[in-house]
């Protein structure tokens, strides 16, 4: 009873594991990394559904610390990095960044869905951000966005979604208005 007290830790938060508490060198099962990162063993295989590399099939399954590593830290980089409103990820540079000139187009992949194509101002590779077109205004920022409707055909967009949503959330700003060209 005693000799709980030094030993009582702090829950940590989700997607806090820290990388570095694994030895490159060591193999761990499922239940020794859950207990390495005081997370659920269910965490752990979430992760290895998530793409952790494992000795494949085999019992008991076995994660290499290293790959521990690597695969928690490209984890928490992504999560430190969501897109704000007005940027797009560049996957070239890795980073969301305002496209150049704050411009992107719309281009819709699905009646609801699409994506927004911007050019990185740092590599000036094309950024892509799926975006769902309800959400538009969230995602946009301030970036000047162009609807396409080039590759739709036209009994595909459902206009009456498209404008109910623009005009809902700007009464404070006309101008976050995106401009929409049929053309
Ligand atoms: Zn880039």
């Amino acid at each position: 009873m005693s000799s709980s007290t030094n030993r009582v830790r702090k829950p940590e938060r989700k997607g806090r594991a820290n990388p570095r508490l694994a030895k490159i060198h060591r193999s761990y099962t499922v239940e020794e990394a859950a207990k390495l990162f005081d997370v659920h063993r269910n965490t752990v295989r979430h992760w290895i559904k998530q793409g952790l590399p494992t000795n494949d099939g085999k019992r008991p399954t076995l994660i290499l610390g290293g790959d521990l590593r690597a695969f928690l830290h490209f984890r928490r980089v992504k999560r430190k990095r969501p897109c704000k409103p007005g940027e797009i990820y560049c996957v070239r540079c890795r980073v969301p960044r305002r496209p150049a000139g704050a411009m992107a187009d719309y281009q819709p992949s699905s009646v609801l869905l699409g994506n927004l194509i911007g050019i990185c101002p740092s590599c000036d590779g094309l950024m892509y951000r799926s975006v769902n077109i309800e959400k538009i205004d969230q995602v946009r920022g301030d970036v000047e966005v162009t609807i396409l409707a080039a590759q739709l055909r036209i009994n595909e967009i459902k206009p009456p979604t498209v404008n109910s949503d623009f005009t809902r959330d700007t009464a404070s700003d006309d101008e976050a208005q995106p401009r929409k060209r049929t053309n």
